[in-house]
């Protein structure tokens, strides 16, 4: 599997390369200058703490993201994404430079000591969507909290919390795969009472977990985040996969997340990011009657015309992407990302 992964990025960057030489990468590049673009992460960690990660399509380290703040900030013009969603309603001649916004889900701690300081440095700013359980109150995500009895625990133990709880056990061959994800992956289409019932079975006799580096911003992060210019956006109160609550559940995930975080930040977002990028028609509705000038998904933007400023695409900055076979990091594949070339190639 590693040597297949490897053997792809090999040849993603000798395609890039190629790319480059014969000017593609500059055209999908000048491209952007039609329309501004979303980024999309989540963590920004220490290269020890990378790779360990139990999701590793979630976490960049520190090193990279300094390296693709520097390039961002050279060649495009860098925006949070409610500056980035204005100018998408009043769509004109092309930009000067592309203009670029970058997002980060969820409110974890890195994003306040780590990325926004490296933002900050680069004298630019971010968009920080933020579950309002997990900052106000410290609670862990529940997929963290998954991830962690995952790996504190015996398969045994978890089928058997499963069968009690009544939630269906992963299957062989996606445990083989990889045992985070597979329950993971298992429990988001898992009733919410249910897969909290599991989280709560486990935990009870779990060996102690170390959370340290599962640890939300506190609120007063958030404030001082807002004070020093960046965005503050929505994302939920407990992250649930949106579309499996009731009106009311959604409701309160939408405005009760708003309320809170405006409590603590001073500020009322305006933006507002699907957990998981989970979304349906009444979802979307939902989110446009609560006042949201802008939802963000977590899809491939789409070629063309902005339809809907409710269904944002992002483009999803993922390690393994923007990596060499040896895991540095590669500007090129960066920059193939950034601009659709990977997307448009696959
Ligand atoms: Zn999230």
């Amino acid at each position: 599997m590693a040597g297949l992964r490897s053997w792809r990025r090999h040849i993603r960057g000798i395609v890039d390369q190629a790319a480059r030489a014969t000017l593609l990468l500059s055209r999908f590049e000048r491209r952007m200058r039609r329309r501004p673009t979303l980024l999309m992460y989540h963590r920004v960690l220490s290269e020890a703490l990378c790779e360990g990660y139990p999701f590793p399509s979630l976490a960049i380290s520190a090193d990279a993201f300094e390296q693709q703040v520097a390039w961002l900030v050279r060649r495009t013009e860098v925006v949070t994404a409610a500056e980035a969603t204005q100018r998408m309603l009043s769509p004109g001649e092309p930009t000067a430079r592309p203009v670029v916004a970058l997002t980060f889900d969820d409110g974890y701690a890195d994003n306040y000591d780590i990325a926004a300081t490296i933002l900050e440095r680069h004298g630019v700013r971010g968009t920080f969507f933020l579950a309002s359980d997990f900052v106000g109150e410290g609670r862990l995500l529940w997929y963290d909290h998954t991830a962690l009895l995952v790996l504190a625990n015996e398969d045994q133990r978890l089928f058997e919390c499963a069968a009690f709880c009544g939630v269906e056990r992963p299957s062989a061959q996606d445990l083989a795969a990889g045992r985070v994800l597979a329950w993971v992956e298992q429990l988001k289409r898992t009733e919410t009472d249910v897969r909290t019932q599991w989280i709560a079975a486990v935990d009870a006799d779990s060996p102690s977990l170390d959370r340290q580096n599962y640890r939300a911003m506190r609120p007063e992060h958030a404030a001082d985040l807002a004070r020093r210019g960046h965005e503050i956006g929505v994302h939920s109160v407990t992250h649930e996969i949106l579309p499996l609550l009731s009106d009311e559940a959604l409701a309160f995930e939408l405005e009760g997340s708003r309320e809170a975080i405006a409590k603590w930040a001073g500020v009322r977002g305006s933006g507002f990011c699907y957990p998981n990028g989970s979304h349906d028609e009444r979802v979307v509705a939902a989110t446009r009657a609560s006042g949201y000038a802008y939802a963000c998904t977590t899809t491939h933007p789409k070629d063309g015309a902005i339809e809907d400023m409710l269904l944002l695409g992002r483009v999803d900055v993922q390690r393994s992407r923007v990596s060499r076979p040896n895991g540095r990091f590669d500007l090129v594949a960066f920059r193939a990302e950034v601009c659709g070339l990977h997307e448009w190639l696959r």
